[in-house]
């Protein structure tokens, strides 16, 4: 099969690109607007990578659909920080530019599997009940508090891509992460930055590296089920695998038995830090304001709890448990620290 992946240097990108080449069984297309995690992941084994910049090469993008079997939308901006610092870029790209690509789907009857997000469903209302794709509410704060955009836009986006499945027969697969972590998930950062620091593990192990606090948003109460990005490669192959069934089908991927608070979190990344790689670290947890640490209009989602009930219907289950997820992750980066720097910045 012919796959084309847009956005395919990412962090989930890379790590899937490299999956699909190695299983030998297709033909696999990489676009996106730089290569430097595609390097790193394929080390010295070629790969097929176009410099593809969706906002722009519309043209281009349209051909690449045509000329493929399956298509993955991964391109977005998906840092919080950015959700505040530039919430109209991330309209932009995460909605007018990924629609375009997915018009091209309709266009040319291509299958398409697209990024949503867990963020879509927001904050729970109180409710203890995991997040189910076809039953739950999805609650998000007022206007003001401009963390949502990224949420409203990736959700209708995903009303847009259901209703070209009812109306012109588009084939799709709509994906809603939970907290990925693992091998190249954004990078080091050498200093804090509040417009553009990374999402939580790579913050934490910035600041372990850096020996500068682990900073816990308004106190690191909210929850979030954090899953090893090697258990969410294995659930877009099954997805990949099993066409028909997760045709127009909205699917959660995450690991709810790893579900810990960011407080804990921090408390775990810092005692497998101190354990595992730097005996003389001496890790410094501390609280913050969200408005000091984001900017004022943030808001939290309180918890994140997927039902992964589509998944193991088709046979899929997640493996790496909390510890072992958190254990991997650091040794990555830990192993990486110099190549990593050197090819993404600090
Ligand atoms: P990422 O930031 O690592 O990857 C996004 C990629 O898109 C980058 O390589 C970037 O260069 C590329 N890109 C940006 N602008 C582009 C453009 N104009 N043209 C082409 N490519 C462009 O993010 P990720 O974690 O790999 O996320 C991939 C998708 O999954 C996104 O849609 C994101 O919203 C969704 N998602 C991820 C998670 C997670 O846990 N990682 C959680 C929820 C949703
Ligand atoms: N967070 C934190 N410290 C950090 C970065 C994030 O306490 O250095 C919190 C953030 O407020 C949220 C959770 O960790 O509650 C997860 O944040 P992340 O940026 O990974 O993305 P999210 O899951 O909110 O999309």
């Amino acid at each position: 099969m012919k796959i084309c992946l847009f956005g395919a240097s990412g962090f989930i990108g890379s790590n899937l690109a490299l999956r699909l080449s190695e299983s030998g069984a297709h033909e696999v297309q990489l676009c996106d607007v730089e290569d430097a995690k595609l390097r790193l992941r394929f080390e010295n084994a070629p790969f097929a990578y176009e410099k593809v910049d969706i906002s722009k090469d519309t043209d281009r993008v349209d051909e690449l659909v045509r000329n493929a079997d399956l298509v993955f939308d991964l391109a977005a901006f998906v840092h919080p920080a950015m959700f505040m610092s530039k919430p109209l870029d991330v309209v932009k790209l995460n909605f007018f530019d990924c629609l375009n690509v997915i018009q091209s789907c309709v266009r040319h009857n291509k299958r398409l599997i697209h990024f949503s997000t867990s963020e879509v469903y927001g904050k729970t209302g109180g409710s203890d009940a995991s997040f189910k794709e076809n039953e739950t509410d999805l609650i998000l704060g007022p206007i003001e508090n401009q963390r949502w955009i990224y949420s409203c836009a990736k959700q209708l986006l995903d009303r847009m891509i259901f209703a070209y499945g009812v109306e012109q027969g588009l084939n799709y697969t709509l994906v809603r992460p939970f907290n990925f972590v693992g091998p190249l998930m954004d990078k080091f950062a050498k200093n804090w930055d509040r417009s553009d620091n990374p999402r939580v593990f790579a913050n934490f192990m910035s600041s372990l590296v850096y020996d500068r606090p682990l900073q816990l948003v308004d106190g690191g109460q909210s929850r979030r089920c954090f899953t090893y990005i090697d258990d969410a490669i294995s659930a877009l192959e099954a997805i990949v695998a099993h066409p028909n069934e997760m045709n127009r089908q909205i699917v959660n991927v995450g690991n709810p038995r790893n579900e810990a608070t960011i407080a804990d979190f921090a408390q775990l990344m810092a005692d497998t830090y101190v354990k595992h790689f730097d005996p003389s670290a001496r890790p410094v947890i501390k609280s913050v304001a969200s408005s000091d640490f984001y900017g004022k209009g943030y808001e939290d989602c309180d918890r994140r709890m997927p039902d992964i009930s589509k998944l193991t219907s088709i046979g899929w289950q997640p493996q790496f448990g909390l510890e072992e997820t958190v254990m991997k992750s650091m040794q990555y980066f830990v192993q990486n620290k110099t190549r990593l720097v050197e090819l993404l910045g600090e």
